[in-house]
């Protein structure tokens, strides 16, 4: 088990900057998830932190010790990428078993481990089968078994169930996440699908165009997203998104939401940000799970759109340019054509400075 430091990390290629001023602490044991939409960074950092890169500036410390100059195999890094890399020539019990061979394990040992492994990740019957006759499926669980059975102190997934199809992958989650409370490894995770980073992280860092927006664990970035591309990229559907300005009033600081109306006042310490902050314009965000609709009352919004998705229905609601969307319980019954009341739980709304996309709170 180690900790990562990623301090003031830097990467360049040429005069692209792919990763800008990068810090970072994955602690002992935990499930960190680098999740962000294609080409933010995460693979660039995961590959420095593998020693595939080097950064341009800044520094990668294992417990403390600077990892500049330490080649790849050095490093106690077990790596998984989103193609497996598995010897097809070789039984799925010889791929098991190759990296404890070529670090001299005892056959005995060996032959512990590999059953082990199988049987924890359900290869036991396809132990001597040819590897190349497995479907993708089975050989990225392969390529994930024969990295971990070495038991490295860190171990990297770069979009390790990208390719495999969706049924597979919620049963790898499950098994992800069980394999790493069982060897307690440091585990670095990259993945654009925020599912993953939510159903297995113990914490998430969220990236966007090469730099760091948030780090926090799940429900800590669900709930209070540091701006609104956070807001946006965690959860389905992201967060309701209502434009409004703020407006002073004998009651305090309203947010005023034109034709929709005037929302009650804001907590005094919000108010005091969005003033000390000169912010005029506001985004108001809800998540779509924290709203509810009343008989009269609220905000009176046309039903536009509603979609039944098995478990829980998701009604959109429109006026102008501003949609919000509710997921109700199946049963909800509003039409399309319909005016409904939408009702926000308070303590659900989030408020944003539009210009800047930053959470009011988080911008003293
Ligand atoms: P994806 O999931 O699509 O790989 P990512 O978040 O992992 O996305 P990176 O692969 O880290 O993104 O790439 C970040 C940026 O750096 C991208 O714009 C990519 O084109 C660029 N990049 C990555 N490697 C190189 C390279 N060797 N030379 C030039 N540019 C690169």
């Amino acid at each position: 088990m180690t900790t990562i430091h990623l301090n003031n990390l830097v990467k360049r290629f040429g005069a692209f900057t792919a990763l800008k001023e990068m810090d970072l602490e994955v602690r002992d044991g935990e499930f960190m998830a680098l999740l962000g939409p294609s080409g933010c960074g995460k693979s660039t950092t995961m590959n420095m932190i593998a020693g595939m890169e080097s950064p341009s500036q800044g520094r990668i410390l294992f417990d403390g010790k600077d990892m500049n100059g330490v080649a790849m195999g050095r490093r106690g890094v077990g790596f998984v990428f989103q193609n497996y890399a598995i010897f097809t020539h070789m039984s799925v019990y010889d791929n098991l078993a190759y990296g404890l061979k070529v670090r001299g394990v005892a056959s005995a040992e060996i032959n512990r481990r590999v059953t082990a492994m199988a049987d924890f990740l359900q290869l036991t019957p396809l132990l001597k089968q040819p590897s190349a006759k497995l479907s993708v499926n089975i050989l990225q669980r392969l390529a994930i078994g024969r990295s971990a059975i070495v038991e490295p102190a860190i171990f990297l997934l770069d979009e390790p169930l990208s390719n495999v199809d969706a049924a597979f992958r919620a049963v790898m989650r499950t098994e992800l996440k069980h394999l790493q409370r069982q060897f307690r490894q440091t585990m670095v995770y990259v993945t654009h699908d925020q599912l993953e980073a939510m159903t297995m992280a113990d914490r998430i860092a969220v990236m966007d165009h090469g730099v760091l927006q948030q780090v926090g664990t799940p429900l800590e970035v669900y709930n209070d997203p540091i701006n609104l591309f956070v807001a946006d990229f965690i959860g389905a559907p992201g967060m309701n998104r209502l434009r409004g300005k703020l407006a002073e009033s004998d009651r305090g600081l309203l947010v005023d939401l034109g034709p929709l109306g005037l929302s009650a006042p804001l907590e005094a310490e919000v108010a005091e940000d969005a003033r000390r902050a000169g912010v005029s314009e506001v985004v108001y965000g809800f998540r779509p799970e924290r709203v509810t609709l009343a008989d009269h009352g609220g905000i009176p919004m046309p039903v536009t759109f509603v979609e039944r998705i098995g478990a829980r229905t998701i009604v959109h609601f429109g006026l102008g340019e501003q949609v919000v969307k509710a997921v109700l319980d199946n049963n909800a019954g509003p039409v399309a054509g319909e005016l409904a009341h939408v009702v926000v739980e308070p303590d659900a709304l989030r408020l944003f400075d539009a210009a800047s996309g930053v959470a009011i709170r988080k911008i003293r």
